[in-house]
């Protein structure tokens, strides 16, 4: 017999999906002390930010090791650097909400004394770094089988961003970490948005966006919604599958508008399987968004592919 609301409403096959939508509780103080931050190395960089290794000390004195991330240092007006920090508290904002196994978990912000140069984030820190890394150095280790369960991890945090209305906008394999050797976890919410009304979120900011990552409508009308996020998962996912690929498209917006216009697409490389490309991937890129699976249907779609 069914019995919670959530049951009654939902598909039977929908219920094992089920996430818990309690608003993270009011959690230990989001706000970090300096004093209790160690730098280490630097681990990674992206267009916005560097990621450092270091050191967070609890009430207790015992030392965690975490992932610290700060805005790159680059010489710029105060009112620019302002607009970055500003950002900054955005992705925050939007990362202090969510709790999920296959989502990068902030764990707090150090907040700047003066200028803000030295504002950051914590994060838990997951030492074998970015898929995109991983798929280019593990290639022996690397089996359909294991890429399968990493598109089931990140189209399961995806459903549960969907539920919580996140439009995450940088889907891609460098903003993907991996956990473990069968887990991996979505991160970078620089640029996640949360949907108006109807759904999807007009592009404000004019930073260097990841076009070869993005949908038509993203490119032509700077519309984005979680079926842009499904595209930027079929992109993923071919990185997956052909190990790390550069996706072999223009890099000029209107010669890539023009392409994809005409329906061209990024084609199946070797060795991604004919069935992963034909059932999970080639469907995320239908120019109507309608038409693209949301992602609790991706989520079937590969357990049907791992069955
Ligand atoms: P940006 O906004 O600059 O793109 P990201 O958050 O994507 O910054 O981080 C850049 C890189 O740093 C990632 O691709 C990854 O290699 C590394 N990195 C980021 N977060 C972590 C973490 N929590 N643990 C380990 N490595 C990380
Ligand atoms: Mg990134």
């Amino acid at each position: 017999t069914r019995s919670t609301l959530a049951e009654i409403l939902l598909p039977p096959d929908a219920a094992h999906r089920l996430v818990d939508l309690t608003p993270a509780p009011p959690s230990q103080p989001l706000c970090l002390d300096k004093a209790n931050i160690e730098f280490g190395m630097m681990i990674g960089e992206g267009n916005f930010g560097q990621v450092y290794r270091g050191l967070m000390a609890d009430a207790q004195g015992r030392q965690e090791t975490v992932a610290i991330k700060r805005l790159k240092p680059d010489g710029e007006t105060a009112g620019q650097i302002s607009a970055k920090i500003d950002e900054l508290k955005r992705e925050v904002n939007i990362m202090k909400e969510l709790r999920h196994p296959n989502i990068v978990r902030l764990l707090g912000l150090v907040e700047s004394d003066d200028d803000g140069g030295f504002m950051c984030m914590v994060m838990e820190y997951l030492p074998m770094g970015s898929l995109k890394e991983y798929l280019k150095t593990r290639t022996d280790h690397i089996t359909d089988t294991l890429l399968l369960k990493f598109a089931l991890d990140i189209a399961e945090g995806m459903d549960y961003l969907e539920q919580r209305r996140v439009i995450h906008r940088d889907l891609a394999a460098r903003n993907i970490l991996v956990a473990g050797s069968q887990t991996v976890k979505i991160t970078d919410f620089g640029l996640a948005q949360t949907p108006n009304r109807g759904n999807y979120y007009i592009r404000q900011t004019n930073r260097a966006l990841p076009l070869r990552w993005y949908a038509l409508e993203c490119i032509e009308h700077g519309r984005f919604s979680h079926k842009s996020d499904v595209w930027s998962y079929g992109v993923t996912c071919w990185e997956m599958f052909t190990r790390g690929e550069e996706p072999h498209l223009p890099q000029k917006p209107d010669i890539l508008i023009q392409q994809l216009r005409i329906g061209h697409r990024l084609n199946l490389v070797k060795p991604c399987p004919d069935g992963v490309y034909n059932k999970l991937i080639r469907p995320c890129w239908d120019k109507e968004p309608q038409a693209r699976p949301n992602f609790s249907t991706l989520i079937t779609v590969v357990e049907e592919l791992q069955a």
